[in-house]
């Protein structure tokens, strides 16, 4: 029986990605429903490879992909838009597997509908877990949803885990003999930059990821050091353990990808070189494995490893995701939408790369944490840390 994939996401970087793995195993996987946001050709182009029974995309440009549908004559596939698509799509009955590949916390409620249909979710969207922690791990238990992680330092995590490994009452930690979890950062292309330099960074140099070939978003964040705070948050949900046992590691390598310490001595990594279509087949498949076009990692072509602890002076976003998951509550939702009104400002030059981690703070030290216990709280938390954050950048650029 083949199964009913459904790519969230299909026109980004992990879309292209998961799009190459399935390409692979045709005889496995069939793409039943893709999404895009802003690229209409390139979904059109994917839909005349795959040809999926329903594309989702915004309102606006319902017209314009139906148009294009028409032209190449593909007539059958279902038109459908905004997040009602998106969560109709992401729980429909014949979905198998759900890749969660929308950045940000657009991504929120579609992943959500996943896992609360009990899919396999293959979780690309970090931002919606850090959003939603409890509740969507609750969520994932009470309808029996597989919720694999494809961040790449997570799917290594979740590799060198035990692998009856429950996190149902007790952390990890306690349970199955784990001392700590050593996540690994590369550093972000700005690693080896002077505090100075840092202040007259451009959106373009912030983008280009010596390792990483990713979507805007997520290469400022690992420029930043935020993609790793926010993955500290992404780790301490998946895995059921408490943010102190998590310790950040740069090794600008990327070939070890995450490591598991136990308490009798051993340290697990796993390695390979620097590709999503490792964790994304992992995810897909677990527990068997499948193929993937990547080559597999050759240690005697002069492999250094490296590694150092990350430097907070220069990089203070990850102390700040860091005291968000220590403050609980409704920090970690505030953090991410704070964020990603800093990262889009930077990006459309209104704030420098150095004033994001500040506006980030201030936005932090500006709301009132509360319990984040139901939806409602979460969604209206995120549009005022938005709010606030934009005001912010207002009053600056007066
Ligand atoms: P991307 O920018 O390349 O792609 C994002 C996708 O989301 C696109 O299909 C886009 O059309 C869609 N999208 C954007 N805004 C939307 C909106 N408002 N509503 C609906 N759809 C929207 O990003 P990416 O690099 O593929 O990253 C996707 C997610 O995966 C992010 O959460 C990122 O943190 C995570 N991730 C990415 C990588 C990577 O290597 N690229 C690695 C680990 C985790
Ligand atoms: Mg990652």
């Amino acid at each position: 029986m083949r199964q009913n994939v459904c790519i969230l996401g299909a026109t980004g970087s992990i879309g292209d990605s998961t799009l190459k793995v399935l390409a692979q195993h045709t005889a496995q996987y069939t793409v039943f429903a893709v999404t895009g946001y802003h690229r209409i050709d390139k979904l059109v182009e994917i839909c005349l490879t795959y040809r999926p029974k329903v594309v989702v995309v915004p309102q606006e440009k319902k017209q314009e992909i139906w148009q294009k549908l028409q032209h190449h004559n593909l007539v059958d596939i279902e038109i459908l838009s905004d997040e009602e698509g998106l969560v109709y799509i992401a729980s429909h009955a014949d979905v198998d597997i759900v890749m969660a590949a929308i950045v940000g916390a657009a991504g929120l409620l579609p992943t959500l509908a996943a896992v609360k249909a009990g899919k396999r979710v293959l979780l690309a969207n970090k931002e919606a877990l850090v959003m939603s922690g409890d509740i969507m791990m609750q969520e994932a238990e009470k309808n029996n949803a597989l919720l694999l992680p494809v961040d790449s330092e997570h799917n290594a995590i979740f590799q060198c885990l035990p692998h009856d490994y429950n996190t149902k009452n007790t952390e990890i930690s306690l349970s199955q003999g784990i001392s700590q979890i050593l996540l690994t950062a590369s550093g972000g292309p700005f690693l080896n930059s002077s505090a100075s330099d840092l202040e007259h960074v451009t959106p373009a140099q912030a983008c280009k990821h010596p390792n990483w070939s990713m979507g805007q978003k997520i290469s400022v964040d690992s420029a930043t050091l935020m993609n790793k705070g926010l993955e500290l948050i992404e780790a301490c949900h998946l895995f059921n353990i408490c943010e102190s046992k998590v310790t950040v590691v740069v090794h600008p390598q990327s070939i070890i990808h995450s490591m598991v310490q136990y308490v009798d001595g051993s340290t697990l990594a796993q390695m390979g070189n620097p590709d999503m279509c490792t964790p994304i087949a992992h995810a897909l498949a677990w527990p068997k494995r499948i193929h993937t076009s990547v080559p597999a990692l050759d240690l005697f072509a002069n492999h250094h490893l490296d590694f150092q602890p990350p430097d907070h002076q220069r990089f203070p976003a990850l102390q700040l995701a860091r005291e968000a998951i220590q403050a609980g509550g409704i920090m970690p939702t505030v953090l991410n939408a704070s964020n990603e009104i800093a990262v889009d400002a930077f990006l459309n030059g209104k704030i420098k790369f150095t004033d994001i981690p500040k506006l980030i703070d201030f936005v932090l030290n500006k709301i009132d944490n509360v319990a984040a216990n139901s939806l409602d709280i979460i969604l209206g938390h995120d549009t005022l840390a938005r709010h606030t954050a934009n005001t912010y950048i207002q009053s600056k650029g007066q």
